[in-house]
Formats: C-alpha cells, sequence, structure tokens
C-alpha cells in the first residue's frame, strides 16, 4: 500500500486512522493535525448525539455503526489496560412535528427507519404527553421517538481513537497543511506552515469545516461552507424527568447534560463563515421563548456558558461527500458536508475510508450515492423527512 496523508486529526482523521491502523497498515499512515488539544474542532464543541432517526438508509447504517462503536469505546480503545471509555446515555431522541407536512414527513422517515429494523416509535400527542409530562405538547402533533439514540462525551471520542491509532503506529505531525503540490495529475506534497513537505500516494482531506479551504489548494470546488452554530448550558430549579434530545419543530434543540441542560438553533439564515461570537442576545430573543413554552420548567433557566462550533455545512443537500475528487485528482480524497450529524457517522467514515482505500471500493455500507459524482451532477441526495 501506498503512503497516506490525512489532513485533520480530529473524529474523522484519527476514525480513519484507527481503521486503517486495524489492519496492520499503520506505518503507511500520518495524519496532520495543528492542535493535539482540538480547542477549534467541531467534534468536541458538538452535541455529542448518536440518532438511528435519519430519512436515508446510508445514514441510519452509518450511525448504527457509530452506535455499535460507542457503546464498546472502552475495550475497543484500550491501549496497554488504560480504556478509552465513555458512558453512551441512550437517553433517546425526540422529532416533534407540528402540522400535516411535518407529520407526513416523520411518518415517511419513520417508516425508513423500522424498515430498517429500528425500533422507533410514532407517538400521537397523547402518547407523548404521558411519556414527557413536563412537556407541552398542545401544538405537537406526532413525534418519532429513539430510545436507542442517545449521546457521548465527544471529545473522549476523538482522544479514544486518536491515541488507539498513535499505539498501534500512527504518526501523527502536529502541524498546519498550507499547501499542496500537484504534478502529473496526481497531489504528491503536502507543504506544512513549519516549512516542512511531506510526500504521499494518497492525500485524505478530512479537515472539517475547514476543508474547502484544503480543496481550494488543488482547484477543487465543494458545496460545503462553514456555519456557526452557538449552544448554550442552563440549569433550572427543580427536577423533570430525564429527557431525550428533542428536536422542537422550528429547529430549537435541547437535552440534558449533567445537572443541566445544553441546547441549540441551526440558522441558515446567518451569514456562512466562520464566526466564534457567542450571540447571547439571540438566545434572550429567539431561543428562550421557544425552550419556556414546549417546557414550562424551562421559564426560570439560568445559563451558565455558551460557545460557537462550525458545522462543514453542505448546501447541496446536508449531507455526506465521501471519495475521490472524481474529475479531477485521483488520488485526492475528501469526506465532508457533515452538516450537523458527523460525530455518529465517525466511526463509519473511518471504515468507508479504509475499505475505498485499501480494496478499491465499499465492502460493507454502500455509500456509492454520496461520491462526488452528484456534485459535478447538481442533483442532491435529500434526507426524506427532515434534515439535520
Ligand atoms: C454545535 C454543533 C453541534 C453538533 N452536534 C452533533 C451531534 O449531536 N451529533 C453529530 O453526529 N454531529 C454533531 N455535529 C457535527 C459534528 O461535530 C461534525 O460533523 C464532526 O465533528 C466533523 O468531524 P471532522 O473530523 O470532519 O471535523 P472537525 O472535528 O472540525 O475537525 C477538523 C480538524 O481539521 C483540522 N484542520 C483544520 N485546518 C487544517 C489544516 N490546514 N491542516 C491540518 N489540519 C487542519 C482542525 O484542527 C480540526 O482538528 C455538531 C456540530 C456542531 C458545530
Amino acid at each position: 500500500m501506498a503512503n497516506i496523508i490525512i489532513i485533520g486529526g480530529s473524529i474523522m482523521g484519527s476514525s480513519i486512522a484507527y481503521h486503517l491502523a486495524m489492519t496492520g497498515r499503520a506505518g503507511d499512515v500520518c495524519v496532520i493535525e495543528p492542535d493535539p488539544s482540538y480547542e477549534w474542532a467541531a467534534a468536541p464543541r458538538s452535541s455529542g448525539g448518536v440518532r438511528l432517526m435519519h430519512g436515508l438508509p446510508e445514514n441510519i447504517e452509518m450511525s448504527l455503526y457509530g452506535r455499535e462503536v460507542y457503546k464498546d469505546f472502552a475495550r475497543l480503545m484500550d491501549v496497554n489496560g488504560l480504556p478509552g471509555g465513555f458512558d453512551f446515555l441512550e437517553h433517546g431522541y425526540l422529532y416533534l412535528a407540528s402540522g400535516a407536512e411535518q407529520v407526513a414527513m416523520a411518518e415517511a422517515s419513520w417508516r425508513i427507519q423500522t424498515g430498517l429494523g429500528v425500533p422507533n416509535k410514532l407517538l400521537d400527542r397523547d402518547a407523548l404527553a404521558a411519556r414527557f409530562p413536563s412537556m407541552n405538547v398542545a401544538d405537537i402533533d406526532a413525534a418519532i421517538h429513539g430510545p436507542q439514540d442517545g449521546f457521548i462525551d465527544p471529545n473522549a471520542a476523538v482522544l479514544g481513537f486518536r491515541r488507539k491509532a498513535i499505539s498501534l503506529g500512527v504518526e501523527y505531525i502536529q502541524d498546519k497543511v498550507v499547501d499542496i503540490e500537484v504534478s502529473g495529475g496526481l497531489a504528491r506534497h503536502v507543504v506544512l506552515q513549519s516549512g516542512g513537505r511531506v510526500a504521499g500516494d494518497i492525500i485524505v482531506n478530512v479537515a472539517g469545516a475547514w476543508g474547502p479551504e484544503i480543496c481550494a489548494m488543488v482547484g477543487m470546488t465543494v458545496p460545503v461552507e462553514p456555519l456557526s452554530r452557538n449552544t448554550f448550558y442552563f440549569e433550572i430549579r427543580g427536577e423533570i424527568e430525564t429527557m431525550p434530545l428533542t428536536k422542537d419543530p422550528g429547529g430549537v434543540a435541547f437535552r440534558q447534560e449533567g445537572a443541566g441542560f445544553t441546547g441549540g438553533l441551526t440558522d441558515t439564515n446567518v451569514p456562512f463563515g466562520f464566526d466564534w461570537e457567542v450571540k447571547h442576545d439571540k438566545f434572550e430573543t429567539d431561543f428562550w421563548p421557544v425552550l419556556a413554552h414546549r417546557v414550562p420548567a424551562f421559564e426560570a433557566l439560568q445559563v451558565k456558558r455558551g460557545w460557537a462550533g462550525h458545522y462543514a455545512y453542505n448546501k447541496l443537500d446536508g449531507n455526506t461527500i465521501i471519495g475521490n475528487w472524481i474529475g479531477g485528482l485521483d488520488n485526492f480524497y475528501v469526506a465532508t458536508g457533515f452538516t450537523g450529524a458527523g460525530l455518529q457517522k465517525g466511526p463509519a467514515i473511518g471504515r468507508a475510508m479504509t475499505e475505498l482505500l485499501l480494496d478499491g471500493g465499499y465492502q460493507t455500507i454502500d455509500l456509492s450515492r454520496m461520491s462526488y459524482q452528484r456534485v459535478i451532477d447538481n442533483k442532491p441526495l435529500l434526507e426524506i423527512g427532515f434534515a439535520a
């Protein structure tokens, strides 16, 4: 096998490195990652959600594998008796639908999920009220409840994959890729900020929201842009029943987090690009009223902190783009466009990329529909029901 350079060592880069290393080829893999603390990466700033609640079979299958790996993470990432684990908090997911259009979308995606054996439940208003008595469901017509869904510690997931990959012999170089040299129709070297150059036979770009910048270095365009999303941590007085990760009909999402809750809103009406500012005023105007309406106990909440993270937002269809640059450089690979659901796909993308690179094609989940071809053809691959 040839030398493989992975650009970006967060959840995607470290999962790919781990899966490649598990085949015994760790010595051929090098990961270039500027920040071993992952301060700005999306993964540690994410909600950590893993759901089987998708509207495309590929996404459900990827999350099934993600769930399997994350539930067994301590054992899989064990390094010399030091487990790399966290608890998979199976608190469930809940998508709330209001109005005929949303109900139809919920039913359509629920059918796809149950068709693949996922034990999700379609709840009507009464069943929802009985299951979650603290919730105001007067304006809710239906909901999908995913009892096997939950969330993980995303920072520990990145560090677990990384530590295991290193223990298997993968080299991590602490540096930043600033250019890629191309000749003879192939990407040949990555140029590092420190001034060094690394030669590779295969280059894999998994730099998250910075991925489009890396693509631009070789002239590849992807319909992906950074989209800032604020998350807030808040606490309330008193106690309510354990809440699943709940998505309100307008897009506001919240879930339990330790002694309190986290919540955020994916707003595609803000300018795309990097924006690290936390908009506390928006919490007051756009977010809190929705929370207090849905869960009256949230009326007296106290915000303790907030942070910004960035989706690699796929403007074509919100879905994964994986594979080599069709019509461009045969040895330049990307995995991008994960929008709000990359953490749960990390394990599957690691395995899928390993299959593409070592076997020349998918052996487990067929992700052919998620290749760059649909970008060339301008044919969106939309989720049935709802998007992440
Ligand atoms: C607020 C928020 C909530 C989310 N919630 C969820 C959720 O509940 N469930 C879920 O599944 N997903 C969620 N996501 C999405 C998920 O976090 C991302 O899809 C996933 O982290 C993408 O992983 P990545 O490895 O591609 O990118 P990142 O984690 O962003 O990592 C990219 C890495 O590339 C490195 N890099 C950048 N530039 C260069 C360069 N020039 N050279 C070398 N390396 C470079 C960076 O340092 C970084 O470590 C959420 C995202 C956000 C922002």
